[in-house]
């Protein structure tokens, strides 16, 4: 137990870089485990929460509340766009949020503000494979 085990974290950066959208770390705990690396949860936990520290990976809440994490390829301050089906992002730039954000901080006389806004919806594959959309609502 001497050993710091960085490996470990190097397991769970290329899971994550293997996974093709947001996972969460119970998803990589699976796909670890098929590897037999004997990778424990808290690990993954541990090892996910250092890479998004250090910016390595994005760390974004579902719409279920669930922490998910992705392998950035964006340096620097951008937003996802997530489909909540397969989990696939795509990284987008929005500057009419950057401004807006921008403008109202300092309407309310705040300063170094920061936000996370990211758009989850269902991605043009998805909504092509999917059965037939429940119509919108036609009462009347
Ligand atoms: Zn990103
Ligand atoms: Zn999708
Ligand atoms: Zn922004």
């Amino acid at each position: 137990m001497v050993q710091r085990n960085t490996w470990q974290r190097d397991r769970v950066r290329t899971a994550l870089g293997d996974a093709a959208g947001f996972v969460s770390a119970q998803d990589l705990h699976a796909a670890l485990r098929t590897d037999n690396t004997g990778i424990g949860l808290a690990t993954v936990y541990r090892a996910l929460a250092t890479l998004a520290a250090s910016g390595e990976a994005d760390q974004l809440q579902s719409p279920e509340g669930e922490a998910i994490y992705r392998a950035c390829s964006s340096a620097g301050h951008h937003h996802h766009l997530i489909c909540r089906s397969c989990g696939r992002a795509v990284e987008i730039q929005a500057s009419d949020v950057e401004e807006w954000a921008q403008r109202t901080a300092a309407q309310h006389g705040f300063t170094q503000a920061e936000h996370v806004v990211d758009i989850f919806g269902v991605c043009a594959d998805c909504a092509a494979n999917a059965p037939a959309a429940p119509a919108p609502d036609e009462r009347g």
